[in-house]
């Protein structure tokens, strides 16, 4: 196993894992460390306990809450050599299990998916017939899968298929006491039982079973506690402070033929109005909402981009990018009157849309739709080099369905008065948008902090979340408390101390 000691070496020759897309940065790691196998996961537990040392758990970085970024003198750990895809297999459902290790990209994923060539690899032969598929889309492929499950993290088809945890089938997890437990969904945990873990090394372990209040929206923040539940649940979105993930099996479904489309509107409510009809429709898999500021961000940036952007349809103010899964019984062609009706009830048509009905085209959305959130970062890091305290202030907030427009409207008008201006695109579909707000100076910084506040406020009230995807990490942890009271934390601590007591994993993350 590679380890690199030394704080002054570490800053010097890899002064990138210091920070993580959030941009924000705390401290050097005193070691850090880049295992190759489980067992050099628990060799580094295992000495990073007996010499108290906290430990940082590093993936691709690309996560925007500082969950990755290293406190000072910790042990880092960076799972970039474990990178392999390990077996094929089915579990007691008869779904293909794709088992793998924690630091594969997504992107690595999904070129192994689009082989069919899988040479020499375990269980090969279960792939052969069709293609397969791993519906979680987080927009950026170079995160990494332990990343993913860490964060819980969901993309523009989890309208459909639902976040990370959905399509997470087992997990081998490295413990803060060096012991590793594997878990799968076979096991079944039920209101009145006990859960109850058992260690490779033969230790029983039985956590309480708490519960929490759970909010009216797709959540990521803090742990997933209900009364009934699988232990796996607890672990997955647990943002690295439960465990280490040392193997992740993912559930893979048949490849199903996506069409998109990316319709523009001449206002934000034309645009609401086809997404409420959107939702009404059981093969639509994405509803992304783009607002005229990330149009217009896309259009003055385009010539960063490396696929060329065509011109926008004259009075184009907001945009939806859709999905729809085509079947035999339900074919778009079949959808298209009705859907023409509902473009032009909305002030579009399928004139101001621009397709993706083939893979190119498929691409060439998908581009533009990652664009945004990339763009916006190369901003902040812009803004950054002028004042080093800068951040993007970007809200991931999530709020049930009957309030989202009136609750738009109060967000708007809170950003405006406070003479500031946000972007805003995301999940239009689970009524998550994402207002990104990029400061220039330290008090357009401030004024952004405080109009974050009052957001954050009103969502808590609503009984929304204030991490629907991103989660808490070191950045958002007030607003966790917030949201579920000292009440909920204490229940949170509870089980942190059950299996971490002298919060060795990831100190700093939620609490
Ligand atoms: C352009 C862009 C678009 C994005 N769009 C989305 C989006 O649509 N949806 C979304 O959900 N997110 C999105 N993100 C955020 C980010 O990609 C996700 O949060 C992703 O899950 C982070 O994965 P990572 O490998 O980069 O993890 P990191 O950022 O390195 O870490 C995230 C957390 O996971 C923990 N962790 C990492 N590996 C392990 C492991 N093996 N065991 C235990 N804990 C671990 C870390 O300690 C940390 O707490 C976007 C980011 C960018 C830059």
């Amino acid at each position: 196993m590679k380890a690199i000691t030394g704080k002054h070496t570490i800053q010097s020759e890899y002064p990138e894992i210091l920070y993580d897309e959030s941009r924000y940065q705390l401290g050097v790691p005193e070691a850090l460390f880049f295992p190759e196998s489980e067992e050099d996961i628990q060799s580094i537990v295992r000495e990073a306990t007996t010499k108290n040392k906290p430990i940082t758990i590093i993936g691709a970085q690309t996560g925007i809450t500082g969950g990755s970024i290293p406190i000072e003198g910790c042990y880092a750990i960076s799972f970039s050599l474990m990178d392999s895809i390990l077996r094929v297999s089915t579990n007691k459902n008869n779904d293909i299990i794709l088992t793998c290790q924690p630091g594969i990209t997504l992107e690595k994923i999904a070129t192994f998916l689009s082989r069919s060539d899988h040479q020499t690899l375990p269980g090969k032969e279960l792939l052969k017939e069709g293609s397969w598929f791993y519906p979680p889309d987080p927009t950026e492929l170079t995160a990494q899968l332990g990343g993913t499950v860490a964060t819980n993290a969901s993309g523009a088809r989890s309208f459909k298929y639902g976040a990370t945890r959905n399509h997470t089938d087992s997990l081998s997890v490295v413990l803060a006491s060096g012991e590793r437990v594997s878990l799968t969904r076979t096991i079944r945990q039920t209101s009145k039982r006990a859960m109850e873990l058992i260690t490779e090394e033969g230790t029983v372990l039985s956590p309480p079973v708490l519960s929490i209040p759970i909010p009216q929206a797709k959540n990521a923040a803090g742990y997933h506690l209900s009364n009934e539940m699988d232990p796996i649940d607890l672990f997955i979105g647990s943002e690295g402070t439960l465990g280490i993930f040392s193997e992740i099996g993912i559930k893979l479904m048949p490849h199903p033929t996506i069409l998109g489309g990316l319709s523009f509107f001449p206002t934000h409510t034309s645009a609401f109005t086809f997404a409420d009809f959107l939702r009404t429709n059981a093969s639509v898999a994405a509803i992304e909402y783009f607002d005229t500021s990330a149009l217009h961000l896309i259009k003055e940036s385009g010539s960063l981009l490396s696929t060329p952007i065509p011109s926008f349809p004259e009075n184009a103010k907001s945009a939806i990018y859709w999905e729809y899964i085509e079947t035999e019984e339900i074919p778009f062609e079949s959808q298209e009157e009705l859907w023409e009706e509902n473009l032009n009830k909305s002030n579009s048509s399928f004139d101001k849309t621009w397709s993706g009905f083939d893979r190119r085209e498929m691409l060439k959305l998908k581009a533009f739709r990652h664009a945004i959130p990339e763009l916006i970062n190369l901003q902040v890091a812009s803004h950054k080099k002028n004042c080093a305290t800068i951040r993007k202030i970007s809200t991931d907030a999530a709020v049930p369905a009957h309030r989202f427009r009136d609750i738009f409207q109060q967000f708007t008008t809170i950003i405006a008065k406070a003479n500031l201006e946000a972007i805003i695109f995301g999940h239009l579909g689970d009524y998550h948008l994402h207002f990104n707000i990029i400061p220039k100076s330290e008090l357009e910084l401030q004024s952004a902090l405080n109009a974050y506040d009052q957001l954050m406020e009103i969502v808590i009230a609503a009984n929304g979340t204030v991490s629907a995807e991103h989660g808490i990490g070191k950045l958002k942890k007030e607003y966790l408390n917030k949201m579920y009271g000292s009440e909920g934390i204490k229940v949170m601590k509870t089980i942190k101390s059950f299996f971490d007591p002298s919060y060795t994993l990831n100190p700093g993350n939620l609490f």
